[in-house]
């Protein structure tokens, strides 16, 4: 499950940076994920859950802002969203088209590859 691997470095880098600082109780982590990662939310929050079993992240949300897929055409100079070509009603599996939506010509990726931590909701031992 690629999702796991991509929590597992998550959290690690968290706990690290946690460690710097006199955390008393985690309230929630928020990761920017981009629509092209391709990473399902359910997945990302169930790795989430067991990754944080036993140390300071346990019981604390994973709160997931998705980054939807920007594209800008080397051909014309369009910028906007992708195209999506729909795999099922529900749209869960949608596949971005990586063309140009208006002239069809190649594109740079602006948003939507991101996989990062945004914020961490925490108390420390000032409070
Ligand atoms: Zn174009």
């Amino acid at each position: 499950m690629h999702e796991a691997s991509v929590v597992a470095n998550i959290v690690d880098a968290v706990l690290e940076e946690l460690n710097n600082y006199d955390v008393k109780k985690v309230n929630s982590v928020t990761l920017t994920i981009g629509d092209l990662t391709q990473l399902g939310t359910e997945q990302l929050e169930f790795a989430y859950e067991v990754l944080s079993q036993g140390n300071i992240l346990e019981g604390s949300r994973l709160i997931i802002e998705p980054e939807h897929i920007v594209l800008k055409c080397k051909e014309c100079g369009f910028q906007g969203p992708a195209r999506m070509i729909s795999m099922s009603e529900s749209g869960d599996h949608d596949i971005p088209v990586l063309s140009c939506s208006e002239c069809g010509g190649a594109v740079d990726v602006v948003e939507g590859q991101a996989c990062r931590v945004k914020c961490m909701d925490v108390d420390t031992g000032d409070e």
